[in-house]
């Protein structure tokens, strides 16, 4: 049997893989130290948990409409007008099954083929793959370490082409923890204006800033930006709900139409008990949020003193998510390894602690460490990198 070609060249995901091959040591009896986790470590809150057996007690155990409960729309409108006060109408609000399948269903709607959509690297692993499965062409532009890690407009103006049809803008940003100000996206957003190329937000760890920064939307910057963005968001990680697969897209209602015509030929709806579930975490008080945001806080300030502390090891700090990315280019020269990918690979064999090698990020210097998991694995992790490091002098 031949496959199609839109899977041939898929890859997996490479977060996936490092933490399959975490497992396999672990079932082996080995004691792993997993930081490749995109996902919080804390329990779904009570209050959330209850919601949903609540729903499924009182019947909402059946198909809702494609776009989601009125109810769960109603409170994300609510959510973006009290958070960054902007205007959303019923119908420029889609529930979909976690974030990754609003931006899956946006890219199908959106982009016809060859149709090019400006990627920023380091990026989220799914956005190119997605973006090939629409038959777009993701056109990767390399932010700069020393610009920690963002795109400048004149890359941005320089990378667009007659076939542009949209940019993505992650900010808080997975994988390297940065932060858009407002300065820089009217920039940005004032090159997109020009060639009127459509802005894509993702703004799922939009709830984890650290610090100083504040997180600001590039539909916030001015209405006619507004009109031309497509938020995308979600309780995967603002509430520790990666499971429940809830996320939203915002946006121009044309498109969210289609995107709703698709939803319902595709997952019909997100599942119910998960939509009320989701619309407890947005209407009930938001202290475990914050709550988690100070562990995550904590957890960022040693992690970050531990691991630049490691010889060769360089990292520009983060502003918010629940990720370091340093540049380990150094310390894999001084080992003596040919590529970040066997230095990975070597530190999970020996001291088994498990990072995702930048390559699957854009970035073959850099690897991603989660600090999604307790201060004490992070500190035995941090120093089985030090002992690595010095051994392979
Ligand atoms: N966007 C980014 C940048 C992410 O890191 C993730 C999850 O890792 C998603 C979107 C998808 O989130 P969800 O769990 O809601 O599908």
């Amino acid at each position: 049997m031949e496959l199609a070609k839109r899977v041939q060249t898929l890859t997996p995901s490479s977060t996936l893989a490092i933490t399959a091959m975490a497992n396999a040591l672990k079932a082996e009896g080995h004691d792993v130290i997993g930081l490749g986790a995109g996902e919080p470590d804390f329990n779904t809150p009570e209050n959330i948990l209850e919601a949903a057996q609540k729903a499924m007690y009182d019947g909402h155990t059946k198909y809702t409409p494609s776009g989601g409960i009125p109810a769960l729309k109603e409170a994300i409108i609510k959510k973006y007008k009290v958070d960054h006060q902007l205007t959303y109408e019923t119908n420029q609000v889609i529930v979909t099954t976690g974030a990754k399948h609003a931006l899956y269903t946006l890219f199908q709607a959106l982009l016809d083929p060859g149709e090019e959509v400006i990627v920023p690297a380091p990026y989220w692993v799914s956005y190119p793959e997605q973006i090939k499965l629409a038959e777009g062409t993701p056109v990767v532009v390399k932010a700069l370490e020393e610009n920690d890690f963002k795109l400048t407009p004149e890359q941005v103006e320089e990378a667009i082409t007659d076939r542009t049809k949209a940019i993505i803008i992650n900010s808080p940003s997975n994988p390297t923890g940065m932060l858009y100000s407002k300065d820089e996206l009217e920039k940005i957003g004032e090159v997109c204006k020009r060639h009127n190329v459509f802005i894509i937000s993702d703004e799922i760890y939009e709830k984890l800033i650290y610090g100083e920064g504040t997180h600001v939307s590039m539909a916030q910057v001015s209405e006619e930006l507004k009109n031309q963005t497509i938020i995308i968001n979600g309780v995967s990680k603002s509430h520790a709900m990666t499971g429940w697969r809830i996320g939203y897209a915002l946006g121009d209602e044309k498109l969210i139409k289609a995107m709703t015509n698709l939803a319902s030929h595709s997952t019909s709806n997100p599942t119910t008990i998960a939509q009320y579930a989701a619309l407890e975490a947005y209407t009930s008080p938001q202290e475990k949020v914050e709550e988690m945001k100070t562990a995550f806080s904590h957890r960022l300030e040693k992690l970050y003193d531990w691991i630049t502390d490691i010889p060769g090891v360089e990292c520009v700090k983060p502003k918010g998510a629940f990720y370091l990315f340093p540049n380990v280019s150094k310390a894999v020269e001084a080992n003596n390894f040919d590529s970040v990918d066997d230095w990975v690979k070597a530190l999970l064999e020996e001291e088994k602690v498990a990072l995702v090698p930048g390559s699957g990020f854009g970035s073959e210097q850099n690897v991603r460490l989660s600090y999604a998991t307790s201060l004490d694995q992070l500190e035995e992790a941090s120093k089985r990198i030090r002992r690595f490091v010095e051994k392979h002098q």
